[in-house]
């Protein structure tokens, strides 16, 4: 008797793929600068489906080692990665995923909308990067914190060039380290100290305790300066070599050579991000030089780089989504059930309608988030600001749940295969399981929401997006817009209330509730918006939205009818 095998769909463009992506730069860069990127999202997107599939596979089997000693007994701490890894480093470089927003050419030719183009890149790369979209995005934060005015030049000329370099053989990432045992959420237990040496650098000691990307070659490293007192407003940014290169700031060594005072305890065993080094770091007056004045409070400028890893991850969940969709619609196609192609049962495909409505909702969250950033560094716009204060942690929030939930139903849509290690497909939700904890909690970020809302006024540039989109949604579907006007005049009586008592144990106990209303409120508003630009898919994810995540109604039937325009 033969033996039945299933066929496997081919990889899917992700960006010829992805209609909504598409229209979407269409909106945000114009016909000219969408034109202008098409070369490089194609290229990319080449690529993702060519040999980066292979090396992520490579990466994911072969997970990184550390190799404590030399063959002669001297410590040397080298963390060794597979050569997938390496391959999506070169990738990562050289299709600029962390250098674009930061090129000169690239702001001259889309300006503050660089980052946009930068959120399709993430989008399309990070999915089967093997979780290299971890240091990416941690590349990136330490690059907008280097690019900060009160960061030294001489500094800054040495690292950010390395950081944004789209040149594989100088390109380095940087890992951060914030987390010790005691709190990773309550910074405030901070014990890892900094003193000045006499050379103008300083020497850090303490215990970390979550360091990805360890074999960076350089670290943000939060310590507090000796003498600075208590709590997490003094803690500051330093930046950590890892290995000597060729700068000023080589202290001695050969280039290459381990900086010292920095031992890895162990790699972490950790559910998912396998091929991400993730280790117990010590440091024991380790050379670091501050990233600006230790003197002045420093959280504040580490919030910097924790600003861009959090839509970063938003971008990682949306992308993701996104991915597993297309994997999950593709399986459906050739995978036969009841006599017919999976994908012509009015159940599945509900179920994958409901889950692209999902994904074009964390799509257009991340999106957002990214544009208001390039509107913050270029322009240094001030409604940007206070906007992204609060769209930052709401985005990262509300993906990295979605993601989860998704990624648990892209695995079951593959049945008993899905379970199965080397389809890839458990993956998917082991590594966006890392999502809603690193970065914030969604707890911790709801505390966040919580008090941009009383102490910084951010409900303010949330409502009025609210009450321009009720405006916009009117002519689309008079249901939809008083669905989002009922959210935005319930959302606006409930910060009012927050913000009479913000400490109350019930506003407390609210918290994540209230985020999560903000950020689904949030999501419709900017559907809405993309659909009256004119988009038919997003007019559509907008009415599924606002009836799955604000009215919680059943939306299986639309989702079938309409899955071929959802993805
Ligand atoms: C794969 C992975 C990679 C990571 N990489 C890095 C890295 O490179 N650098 C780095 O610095 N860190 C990294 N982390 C650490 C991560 O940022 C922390 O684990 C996270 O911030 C949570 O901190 P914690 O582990 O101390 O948990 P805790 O802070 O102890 O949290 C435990 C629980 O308490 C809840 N909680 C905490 N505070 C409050 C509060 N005030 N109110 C209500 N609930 C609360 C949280 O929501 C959580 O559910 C990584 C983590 C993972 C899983």
């Amino acid at each position: 008797m033969s033996r039945f095998v299933q066929p496997v769909p081919p990889p899917v463009d992700p960006y010829a793929g992805d209609g909504l992506l598409r229209s979407w730069l269409e909106r945000h860069l114009g016909p000219a600068g969408h034109a202008a990127a098409k070369g490089r999202l194609a290229d990319l997107a080449a690529d993702v489906a060519g040999p980066l599939r292979a090396a992520h596979a490579d990466a994911e089997a072969h997970p990184p080692t550390l190799v404590r000693y030399d063959p002669w007994g001297a410590r040397v701490d080298r963390i060794d990665t597979s050569a997938g890894w390496q391959e999506q480093r070169a990738a990562a470089a050289r299709h600029a995923v962390v250098a674009l927003p930061y090129l000169p050419d690239a702001r001259g030719t889309w300006g503050a909308a660089a980052r946009v183009v930068q959120h399709a890149l993430l989008h399309l790369y990070g999915p089967e990067s093997a979780t290299f979209s971890c240091p990416v995005a941690m590349a990136d934060g330490a690059a907008a914190l280097l690019s900060l005015p009160e960061v030294d030049n001489g500094v800054r000329d040495v690292w950010l060039p390395r950081l944004i370099s789209t040149d594989p053989a100088v390109a380095i990432t940087s890992g951060q380290w914030m987390t010790e045992s005691q709190g990773g959420s309550d910074l405030g237990r901070s014990s890892t100290i900094g003193r000045p040496a006499v050379d103008g650098s300083w020497r850090l000691t303490g215990e970390k305790w979550f360091c990805s990307a360890a074999d960076a070659a350089m670290a943000v490293a939060l310590a507090r300066p000796e003498g600075s007192g208590r709590g997490s407003r003094v803690l500051a940014p330093f930046l950590v070599p890892r290995y000597a290169v060729d700068s000023p700031l080589a202290h001695g060594l050969a280039p290459g050579a381990p900086a010292p005072g920095v031992t890895v305890h162990r790699l972490k065993d950790k559910l998912g991000t396998r091929a991400l080094p993730t280790a117990e770091i010590g440091l024991h007056d380790a050379y670091a030089v501050p990233l600006g004045d230790p003197a002045v409070p420093g959280l504040v400028r580490a919030m910097t780089l924790v600003v861009v890893t959090r839509v970063h991850n938003a971008a990682a969940a949306a992308g993701g989504m996104r991915r597993g969709l297309a994997y999950a619609r593709a399986y459906a196609d050739v995978r036969h059930v009841a006599g017919g192609a999976l994908s012509s049962s009015p159940l599945h495909r509900a179920t994958l309608g409901t889950l692209a409505v999902d994904a074009a909702g964390a799509f257009a969250l991340a999106g957002h988030a990214f544009a208001l950033l390039g509107r913050v560094e270029v322009g240094a716009d001030p409604e940007a600001a206070a906007e992204l204060r609060i769209v930052a942690p709401l985005a990262k929030l509300a993906t990295g749940r979605l993601a989860v939930s998704s990624a648990s139903e892209y695995v079951e849509s593959f049945g008993g295969a899905g379970y199965v290690e080397d389809t890839g497909v458990p993956r998917l939700l082991r590594d966006a399981q890392v999502l809603p904890i690193w970065e914030g909690t969604t707890n911790v970020l709801s505390l966040d929401v919580l008090r941009a809302l009383t102490r910084e006024d951010a409900g303010a540039p949330l409502l009025a997006r609210l009450a321009a989109a009720v405006d916009l949604a009117r002519p689309l579907s008079p249901v939809l817009a008083d669905t989002l006007a009922g959210a935005a005049a319930q959302l606006g009586d409930t910060i009012t209330s927050v913000t009479a008592d913000p400490g109350s144990p019930t506003v407390l106990a609210g918290a994540r509730g209230l985020a999560l209303r903000l950020a689904y409120a949030l999501t419709t508003a900017l559907l809405v918006e993309h659909a009256a630009w004119g988009d038919e898919q997003a007019a559509l994810a907008a009415r599924l939205w606002a009836r799955r995540w604000l009215r919680h109604e059943e939306i299986a039937e639309d989702a079938h009818h309409h899955l071929d325009l959802l993805c």
